[in-house]
């Protein structure tokens, strides 16, 4: 497929604005924004200064000062849809910058590469919406409907500061449909994300004397052997929705490249990680307690509803043994075959590669649109160094999400 006229425009219009992206990219990226302790004041006043040069008004709202949140809505007073372009400022610390070979806020360029904590989550997708949102306001005659900006701090903590309060306090932040850039790689578009069962186990005996094992069950061996049944859980049947089934199957090459190998696989069956563990006082002791913190990773078409009797079946085994539930967010997914995936998909093969719909194995702030049923979807970079050393985005992966975004979004807003 070649590009259609106004196609072709929009991509020389990204060409041309090639070093004012880099430029916008790397000075983010120098403006540090880590979270926790998560005060992102700094890197919200270089968007508002970036906002104010192209003269465009803005809110900035939310419950802490500390962590503030850019709103701005561009209205044409056209009947038409409603989009949201959504991008969180604050990202992960840095912790022991030992290790890195570009300074972790330096936002180097390097051989094709821009360096720095959180040029893949998410700063190079919050760019694109931010650089959608100021070329829609010159291109405000073409378009009808709305557009809205959300640029977000608080989401590496959750979010409830940030997005959440949005979806809670401001009307103008909830759309027919959010688009946002966290790093799913080009070759994917993620429409949902994994659910959340966390559990804290407790196995408890009577204790005793170390060299008197036949008084007591010793509730670490207990739990070693707990735990290793507890990884059968994996095999729990999923009664996936057929829609989704076929995004599954079908994304699976595609999933493996943005995940890393066996990630096709965890997408689309339950998963479980033992965090933690604590149990014993001495060598020679036999233990009262062992206890230890189990995270579940549900996809969609799982429930706990469904996953607890299986993991209560399993603990009954085990004289002692209990359980408690710490925290559950269910999976949570927006339609693989909405309109934005395809428009999505459209865009990026003009570029020449077909990203597949899948399923992220982590959260995103996504999930408080998705709540509201609101088709929610997320297209940014490749994972370099997300979380660790030498974070970095190529240019060109910027130059690819940029365009993608810009050019689904007119779509959305013209049709
Ligand atoms: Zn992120």
């Amino acid at each position: 497929m070649k590009p259609s006229p106004m196609q072709q425009r929009l991509l020389d219009r990204v060409e041309e604005d090639r070093e004012e992206i880099i430029a916008f990219l790397r000075g983010f990226l120098q403006v540090p924004s880590p979270n926790p302790p998560g005060d992102t004041r700094q890197a919200t006043r270089y968007i508002t200064e970036y906002l104010d040069s192209k003269n465009i008004d803005y809110k900035v709202v939310g419950p802490d000062p500390e962590k503030p949140n850019i709103v701005s809505t561009l209205d044409t007073e056209k009947p038409g849809r409603h989009l949201i372009l959504n991008g969180h400022i604050d990202v992960f610390p840095v912790g022991n910058p030992d290790g890195w070979s570009h300074k972790p806020w330096g936002g180097e360029l390097v051989d094709g590469k821009i360096y720095g904590r959180g040029a893949c989550d998410m700063k190079t997708g919050t760019t694109a919406s931010i650089y959608t949102y100021a070329v829609f306001n010159e291109l405000v005659d073409e378009i009808k409907g709305k557009l809205t900006l959300t640029a977000v701090s608080d989401e590496e903590t959750g979010g409830r500061l940030g997005a959440g309060w949005l979806v809670e306090n401001m009307p103008e932040t909830m759309g027919d449909c959010v688009i946002n850039g966290e790093p799913s790689s080009p070759y994917t578009i993620r429409f949902g994300e994994k659910g959340i069962l966390w559990l804290h186990v407790t196995v408890r005996s009577k204790g005793g004397h170390g060299a008197y094992p036949h008084l007591s069950p010793n509730p670490i061996k207990i739990a070693a052997k707990l735990i290793t049944e507890l990884e059968t859980l994996n095999e729990t049947p999923v009664d996936y929705p057929p829609n989704l089934l076929k995004a599954i199957n079908e994304g699976r090459v595609e999933a493996e490249k943005a995940l890393g190998t066996g990630g096709a696989d965890v997408m689309s069956r339950l998963s479980v990680n033992i965090g933690s563990i604590t149990g014993g006082v001495k060598i020679n002791v036999i233990p009262r307690e062992c206890s230890f913190e189990v995270d579940l990773r549900l996809p969609p078409g799982l429930s706990r509803e469904q996953v607890l009797p299986r993991v209560e079946a399993i603990l009954d085994k085990y004289p002692g043994a209990s359980y408690e539930e710490i925290r559950y967010d269910g999976p949570l997914w927006s339609p693989p075959d909405y309109e934005m995936i395809e428009t999505m998909r459209a865009n990026s093969r003009l570029l020449g590669i077909d990203p597949k719909p899948i399923i992220s194995l982590g959260g995103s702030d996504l999930k408080f649109w998705r709540s509201h049923k609101i088709p929610s979807y997320y297209y940014g970079p490749m994972n370099h160094g997300m979380g660790t050393v030498d974070e970095y985005v190529e240019i060109e992966e910027l130059m690819h999400i940029v365009k993608v975004h810009l050019l689904s979004a007119y779509q959305y807003l013209t049709q």
